[in-house]
């Protein structure tokens, strides 16, 4: 059984309250870090292993920067991101460009950049002559359709719009060979939140018997393989989270009995994770404004779904605990909501939890949203007019630096020039 853990006590989190109001997102950077380190020490055992941080995760520069400094790059998917990954200081191949649906000047932004460019599709290789130009180094993205499982994010890989099929794929590596690309890898991404630890390395099974298959169809010798992002992290209490040490041994024992007969060692390893990386430590951190006991209880939160919206997309479980009650009973069942129009802006539903005491009430009980870290402030919106919040960085040496401020209403309104609307109609 996992333990949910929150770096800070409730009088810790008043101080910091009384600096930058609920609610707001707080990471924890040493915990971050640790995390990485072990990941690390665990894949280290493979040539030029890398994590791709996927900045769709968490596109925090000050986060980015913690993660570049530790030898981590980037997997963007947009010229924003790709922006996000020059501020936090990384440059060419430690940028992965894994988009799809990509407009020109992506492409001719993400190639000026030298990032690794991962095509989504066969007629993409065309497009991408066309427009910005063949590098010197090329992935692909492979969809394994019918031959591979998905899972409940993901769905099946058959149904899944991203990637290339195995007969594209091979065709793909053989014409960029024939146009005069030197250099190339592969990749895939066919599940996400995927706890299984048997189902990763089945993953990077598939992809290095298909990089012997495709050096002996086409001549062309792989640099690196990346196993895509979609390591799961235990959201819920009863589930347990990746032991990398079991995972990286895994993959290592598929490594010997695949690519090291195919005489393929040396081959590149390297991840696109995400989730994994800063999930389980962020936290949005709210505060109880309101109860209401009508046909159930509800505690309202001072954040909405525009803060956080898991819950209400896929019904996703978080984790809620209240600082200073974390040792009294269960009592009270609650569905904890935000204040959006939108009946499933809710956190959790008929959740047990503590008796909390609201700030209509008195000063108001912090509640805690744990497993925030990655996917969370990230997809926020502004549905209601709702303005999304912060983000805190707690600091090794224990100090809090804001890394994002809370929106405003003038940000609300830079997109509209209100200055035509007294002589408009
Ligand atoms: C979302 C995404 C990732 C990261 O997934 P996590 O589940 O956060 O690890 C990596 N690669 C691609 C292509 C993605 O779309």
């Amino acid at each position: 059984m996992s333990q949910k853990y929150f770096p800070l006590d409730k009088e810790a989190l008043e101080e910091i309250a009384g600096q930058f109001p609920t609610p707001f997102y707080i990471y924890d950077e040493q915990a971050i870090l640790e995390n990485v380190r072990q990941i690390k020490k665990a894949f280290s055992v493979f040539p030029s292993y890398k994590n791709y941080f996927a900045v769709k995760a968490l596109p925090n520069p000050y986060i980015m920067k913690i993660l570049a400094a530790e030898g981590f790059g980037a997997d963007c998917s947009s010229y924003p991101e790709l922006l996000l990954a020059e501020i936090s200081g990384l440059k060419g191949e430690d940028i992965m460009f894994t988009s799809n649906e990509t407009p020109a000047a992506e492409y001719i932004a993400a190639k000026k950049m030298n990032a690794v460019i991962n095509l989504d599709d066969y007629t993409h290789i065309e497009f991408l002559e066309k427009t910005a130009g063949l590098p010197e180094l090329i992935s692909m993205r492979y969809n394994p359709g019918p031959l591979k499982e998905g899972n409940a994010i993901i769905g099946k890989p058959e149904e899944a719009k991203y990637g290339f099929t195995h007969e594209r794929l091979i065709q793909g590596y053989s014409l960029l060979k024939q146009k005069g690309v030197k250099r190339f890898a592969l990749h895939t991404m066919v599940a996400s939140n995927e706890l299984s630890v048997p189902y990763h390395i089945e993953t990077a099974r598939m992809l290095f018997e298909l990089s012997v298959e495709i050096f002996n169809k086409t001549g062309v010798r792989l640099e690196f393989i990346n196993l895509g992002g979609g390591v799961g992290i235990p959201y819920r209490l009863e589930q347990e989270a990746v032991d990398y040490q079991v995972l990286a041994d895994g993959i290592q024992k598929a490594y010997n009995e695949i690519l090291k007969p195919a005489g393929l060692d040396p081959m590149g390893i390297r991840t696109e994770w995400g989730r994994v990386i800063t999930g389980p430590y962020g936290w949005l951190v709210t505060r109880a404004i309101h109860k209401k006991e009508i046909y159930r209880n509800y505690i309202a939160l001072d954040a909405c779904m525009a803060d956080l919206m898991r819950p209400a997309l896929y019904g996703a479980y978080h984790h809620i605990t209240i600082p200073g009650k974390e040792e009294l009973p269960l009592s009270e069942t609650y569905d904890v909501v935000g204040s959006l129009c939108e009946n499933n802006d809710k956190f959790a539903v008929q959740r047990n939890l503590p008796k909390i005491e609201t700030a209509s009430e008195g000063a108001g009980d912090f509640a805690v949203i744990h497993d925030a870290g990655a996917h969370g402030r990230a997809m926020g919106f502004n549905y209601n007019a709702k303005l999304r919040c912060g983000e805190l960085l707690l600091r090794q040496d224990g100090s809090v630096v804001q890394i994002r401020r809370a929106e405003t209403t003038e940000d609300y309104f830079a997109t509209l020039d209100v200055s035509g609307v007294g002589e408009f109609v």
